[in-house]
């Protein structure tokens, strides 16, 4: 074990290196496992194939870097701590899991204090601890509740969920009284809580934390609501498109822009890879934004002017209830 509290599997790449005889290979890990890429680099470098390490951020699958691979004349990219989805590639691609090697069990025998009044319990989690779903399962029934883990087939194990793909929480719902993710940070969590009004807990058995998510709840809530109601006054508006690969949903940005224009309103497409505030300052005449593309971006940042997911429109044009938003989630990207 090479990599401290994570098996990155670096026997298995470089025999993927060999056999598939790579001579370049791109090396593309999410913010937290970036620091280990050097190390990686000098592993593969071993084998005979140059390595080249993606600087640039990386949050989910739907951001595998091919446009830059194909520039650079990569043979083999190796993307670490996201799951393969639908999209294909027209470079190999292999997704390694960058499972965590630490145990959930302590954490989760506390969270179940917190619980007492759950019989029965969601579990999700992230890529990095779906293995170890089994193990709190077992912590849960000790303590005489039933967990349930969903199997939806939509990611690559029960009970996993990613910043947007919440369909292993939807598809329990009405069968838990309550949520337990565990993970580490707020992102995955919030997300969870977001796609259901059941209570949701987050255990993180890197820190030993449990907590309850009302209150974060709550105030995203707040300041959604606030951000409908700017939009409905906006005259002009911008609606996004990510360039990432995973995120490009033109056909649903099109669509949006004839909605904005039958409403009365001006809309302008714009494409971006990164969305920042920076960026969107560019357009002092746009009064509001509609963002495509990663869907949490708007949830979890503060922009200057309103940035709302599609189903955060239909609910600016009444064809959706604000009830129905908060109950079923705010995403529609099955990335
Ligand atoms: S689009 Fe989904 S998977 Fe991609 S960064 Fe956003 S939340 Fe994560």
């Amino acid at each position: 074990m090479l990599f401290s509290g994570f098996d990155l599997e670096e026997k298995r790449i470089i025999n993927e290196v060999l056999q598939r005889k790579a001579k370049r290979v791109l090396i593309q890990l999410p913010e937290g496992l970036k620091k280990h890429g050097p190390q990686l680099a000098e592993i593969l470098g071993r084998t005979g194939a140059l390595p080249i390490i993606s600087a640039d951020p990386c949050y989910g699958a739907c951001d595998v870097t091919v446009d830059e691979a194909k520039n650079l004349a990569i043979d083999l990219i190796v993307h670490f701590g996201h799951s393969k989805t639908d999209t294909q590639f027209t470079i190999p691609v292999i997704f390694i899991d960058a499972k965590a090697t630490q145990s959930v069990s302590k954490v989760v025998k506390n969270a179940s204090n917190y619980i007492e009044e759950w019989q029965r319990v969601g579990l999700v989690t992230t890529l990095q601890h779906a293995r170890a779903l089994e193990d709190a399962k077992v912590v849960l029934t000790e303590v005489g509740k039933e967990a349930i883990v969903a199997d939806t087939g939509v990611l690559k194990y029960p009970g996993q969920v990613t910043g947007c793909n919440l369909h292993n929480v939807t598809a329990i719902v009405d069968q838990v009284d309550g949520f337990l993710f565990i993970g580490g940070g707020r992102f995955h969590a919030l997300g969870v809580a977001l796609s259901t009004t059941r209570p949701t807990i987050a255990a993180n058995p890197y820190t030993g934390e449990v907590a309850f998510l009302k209150d974060e709840v709550q105030r995203v809530w707040r300041r959604r609501f606030a951000e409908i109601h700017e939009f409905r006054k906006a005259k002009r508006i911008g609606v996004i498109v990510g360039l990432k690969i995973g995120q490009k949903r033109l056909a649903r940005a099109v669509q949006l822009k004839k909605l904005v224009e039958d409403s009365g309103k001006k809309a302008t497409i714009l494409v971006l890879r990164e969305i920042t505030e920076n960026g969107l300052q560019q357009f002092p005449t746009l009064n509001a934004f509609i963002n495509t593309a990663c869907p949490r971006l708007a949830l979890d940042n503060s922009f200057h002017k309103p940035v709302l997911t599609p189903r955060e429109v239909l609910v600016a044009f009444d064809r959706l209830e604000w009830e129905t938003l908060c109950r079923e989630g705010w995403f529609e990207s099955e990335i």
